[in-house]
């Protein structure tokens, strides 16, 4: 395999303040407080599997590809057919779990359906959570937050995953990487009210409202009211955002109460922690179709910046790093999830970084 450094050319002073974390290639030499991360442009169904070789990681047992499926009407989801090599070298099994609120992902039946509409009908599929969850202490792992955590009960049946997110905004994780893809992503609908509760949204110029009820259809706890202007009955939201995705005039935004903010953060790293520690995976993120708004968003927000390529590690946090720091290159910005969702999700790396689950450092090798 042919690799290059990857070159960068005429740096701003603003790029250099980026990308401290980065270093050269001809300054690695191993570190171990530097993690390698590979990137690829053309983004292919060759070049995902021709990504995971570079982590030369071996095939044998079961293997689960955590992926998300899209949200119905959503049309930034990843295409199904970059993973049909993947899928093919591997014999894996895609998985996810289903989500909090109303709609079609709600409910195994409905949500292998939308699955298959999506394209997903090539390789088995396993919704974690369809046989029930289970309860996983935390006991000795030092965490703030949570004694145990609730992940769909298949999750102990893999050897191993192979963590494949699409990097994109969120609106209340200010983006969604590698590390939001594992705290979400195999918590079950239990374990994902436990990473919301008391982080509710703020209603932004309710005068604006035109009185749709499309947010008040999709929350699943019957918090919201339009009778008189829009409401929020902050005693039921369970804050699961979905009112943030689904309002077509963005009146809601997460709630910029500091405290309240990094404690949301903190819970996610916390729940992303725990099956991080328990099972052995390795991580691609996809950087294409790079909007404010999550894949669960039955809307497709137009991308702010274009396609850049794909990166792969085996360390969780070095490469939401990197996935960071092209989008903050592309878009030229520092902190691009902040001036385009409104939210900066930095915090989720220095907690991350907290609990050691790997190297804000690394080295970008570029694969031909
Ligand atoms: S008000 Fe919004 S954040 Fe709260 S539960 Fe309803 S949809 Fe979710
Ligand atoms: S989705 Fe937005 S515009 Fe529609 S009722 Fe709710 S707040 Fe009003």
């Amino acid at each position: 395999m042919k690799k290059k450094l990857f070159a960068f050319i005429g740096l701003s002073v603003l790029t250099v303040g980026l990308f401290a974390q980065r270093i050269d290639e001809k300054d690695y030499h191993g570190q171990k407080d530097v993690s390698v991360v590979y990137f690829i442009r053309e983004i292919t169904p060759e070049n995902v599997l021709k990504l995971y070789e570079a982590l030369n990681e071996d095939n044998s047992g079961k293997i689960g590809v955590k992926l998300h499926f899209g949200e119905k009407g959503n049309k930034n989801f990843l295409n199904p057919e970059l993973t049909r090599p993947l899928m093919e070298k591997t014999k894996a099994t895609w998985v996810e779990t289903n989500v909090l609120y109303v709609g079609e992902r709600r409910y195994t039946d409905r949500h292998l359906a939308l699955a298959a509409q999506h394209g997903f009908t090539f390789a088995p599929i396993d919704i974690l959570d369809s046989e029930g969850e289970i309860d996983i202490p935390t006991d000795g792992m030092g965490l703030k937050h949570y004694k145990n955590v609730k992940l769909g009960k298949n999750f102990v049946n893999y050897d191993k995953y192979i963590i494949y997110t699409h990097f994109k905004g969120h609106g209340s994780a200010g983006f969604g990487g590698a590390i939001k893809n594992l705290a979400m992503g195999f918590a079950s609908p239990g374990g994902k009210m436990a990473q919301h509760a008391s982080d509710y949204p703020q209603i932004n110029s309710p005068e604006k409202c035109v009185g749709c009820s499309n947010c008040v259809n999709n929350c699943p706890a019957a918090a919201l009211s339009i009778e008189g202007g829009i409401t929020i009955d902050t005693t039921k939201c369970i804050g699961c955002a979905k009112c943030i995705a689904e309002c077509p005039l963005k009146l809601f935004s997460p709630k910029q109460v500091e405290l309240a903010g990094s404690t949301f953060m903190e819970r996610l790293v916390e729940y992303a922690y725990v099956a991080w520690k328990i099972k052995p995976m390795v991580f691609i993120n996809v950087l294409a179709n790079i909007s404010a708004s999550c894949d669960c968003s039955s809307r497709a927000p137009k991308p702010f910046c274009g396609d850049i390529g794909m990166v792969a590690s085996k360390d969780i946090l070095a490469i939401d790093q990197a996935s960071f720091d092209l989008v903050a290159e592309q878009h030229k910005c520092e902190d691009p999830f902040l001036k385009e969702s409104g939210k900066s999700g930095l915090s989720q790396l220095d907690y991350a970084q907290k609990l050691g689950m790997g190297n804000r450092k690394y080295v970008l090798i570029e694969i031909k």
